[in-house]
């Protein structure tokens, strides 16, 4: 074991899910836009305007801050956090110093300092202009667009944990509504500071701590603090110190680089903006901002795994899509409305395919839930008939894809596609007759103990029957009448 304890921060910010910017009324979208088109005098800082506060933004944050149980103080304000880019117009960014939105909170057991709201920067994007000249193009689309910054506590013990944290949050936001959190977009951004402390006479003494930025996926999160964790203890093992700095992430070499020194807060020399008067939360209905926090995903986990008695992998492919966990739980509904027979079974049948062939059929056409011809209700129709031994589990497939295409109903599909399954004894014995005078050479192999003869011997028999006959049934026949030659 290693003598150095690692000690892992989070800040995460994430843009809300507006309407409109943060401080003015331009549309909050960035994607696919003509670069500087959502702007107007206010985001862009012309003097003499005046900002005003978006409440939807405001209320977006106390929703999340109730969610992960966090505090909501009485009065909030904004302050100016001064210095100068050339991706944010006023020369500051209206932020949150000393009366943040909410207050402490916990999310999988790592603690929370705060979550306050900000507005977002603009985005530069360096190239070449028409005579090929290098240059830097500014686009302020995104410039006051409303985000909000999660701090954690330094509360985290490893890569991994980090990882689970951003993961889990990520998927709050989405189920609250208040961000689409979309890494690979830059919706969500992670910062990691990150630490090696040490036992001192008994007692745990912090590291100095670097911040590493850039950090823009999941595997950034755990390769940034894997890596930063090795090149401190190289530090401190070769009798250095280590400093205390930004550094970036570069994820195509798996490294992190010095960016610059940190700069402490006073560096930024905050003050209230006098332009916006302070919040009074008091006015704001907390209630029915609580009341319209849905089912969250650790109470969902467990929920599905004692109501459907799924196990935790299962629950967690489900839970992890809001609408796929919909549609899961909507077929079940059906299914348990049906009869009371197998429901555990089904229900089984409904998980397998529902994220195998349903999900497969709705990526290989390039569709989400909102858009699909299948409801729950035929869905489990055809589970049950797959569960009732009407349909095998290869025509199964064919009839799902044809839901799909037609929006119509297994039953009627079932017929007017000839898709029965065939379950008569009599009959399946008398095809089992013709296969075993036709394969003699399967027959002998059985006989000397290869299981594998059967297994052929069914699937001829599938192939015959277009893949329509009953495995089961097939399966018993063929070895009753081998057992008797
Ligand atoms: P700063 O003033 O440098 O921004 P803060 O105290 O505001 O530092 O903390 C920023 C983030 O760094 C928080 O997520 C906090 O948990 C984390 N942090 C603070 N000290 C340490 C440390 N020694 N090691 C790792 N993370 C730390
Ligand atoms: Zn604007
Ligand atoms: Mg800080």
């Amino acid at each position: 074991m290693s003598k150095y304890i690692p000690t892992i921060g989070l800040e995460i910010h994430a843009e809300l899910k507006t309407k409109t910017k943060m401080f003015c009324s331009c549309l909050n979208e960035t994607f696919n836009i003509e670069p500087n088109k959502n702007t107007c005098p206010i985001c862009l800082a012309h003097p003499g305007t005046l900002p005003v506060v978006n409440k939807k933004a405001v209320e977006l944050v106390l929703k999340i801050g109730m969610a992960l149980q966090g505090d909501i103080p009485q009065f909030s304000k904004f302050d100016r956090k001064n210095y100068f880019y050339p991706d944010i117009p006023k020369a500051y960014q209206i932020s949150q110093y000393d009366l943040p939105l909410v207050f402490g909170g916990v999310l999988r057991g790592v603690k929370l300092t705060r979550i306050h709201l900000e507005e977002d920067t603009g985005s530069l994007e360096h190239g070449k202009d028409k005579d090929g000249k290098e240059v830097s193009f500014v686009d302020y689309n995104r410039a006051g667009v409303p985000l909000m910054e999660l701090v954690t506590e330094p509360d985290i013990k490893n890569a991994e944990q980090a990882s689970e944290f951003a993961k889990e949050l990520q998927l709050t936001l989405k189920y609250l509504g208040a961000s689409d959190a979309d890494m690979e977009k830059g919706l969500m951004r992670v910062e990691a500071n990150v630490s090696l402390g040490t036992i001192v006479s008994g007692e745990f003494k912090l590291g100095t701590k670097v911040e590493v930025k850039n950090i823009a996926s999941f595997s950034s999160v755990r390769g940034a603090i894997e890596y930063e964790l090795k090149r401190q203890e190289e530090v401190l093992e070769s009798g250095g110190k280590v400093i205390q700095e930004t550094r970036g992430w570069d994820a195509s070499t798996g490294t992190t680089f010095s960016q610059r020194s940190k700069e402490s807060a006073h560096d930024y020399r905050y003050f209230p903006d006098p332009d916006i008067p302070p919040l009074d939360l008091s006015k704001i209905s907390l209630k029915e901002i609580k009341a319209s926090i849905p089912e969250l995903p650790g109470v969902k986990r467990l929920r599905f795994q004692k109501e459907y008695g799924l196990n935790e992998e299962q629950v967690n492919i489900l839970v992890q899509d809001l609408a796929l966990a919909r549609f899961f739980e909507e077929s079940v509904s059906e299914i348990e409305a049906e009869d009371n027979i197998n429901t555990k079974k089904e229900i089984q049948l409904i998980y397998n395919y529902l994220t195998s062939d349903l999900i497969g059929l709705m990526s290989a056409l390039k569709i989400g839930f909102s858009e699909i011809k299948i409801t729950p209700e035929n869905f489990s129709d055809l589970i049950e008939m797959i569960s009732h031994d009407k349909v095998s589990s290869r025509s199964a497939k064919d009839i799902l894809k044809k839901m799909e295409e037609t929006g119509e109903d297994p039953h009627n599909l079932l017929s007017s596609l000839g898709l029965e399954q065939v379950s008569d004894e009599g009959e399946l014995r008398l095809l089992a007759h013709k296969m075993l005078a036709e394969n003699p050479k399967a027959i002998e192999d059985f006989k000397k103990g290869k299981e594998n003869a059967l297994q052929f011997l069914v699937g001829r028999a599938m192939g015959a029957l277009k893949g329509k006959g009953n495995p089961g049934i097939l399966q018993k026949i063929f070895r009753e009448e081998l057992l008797k030659l």
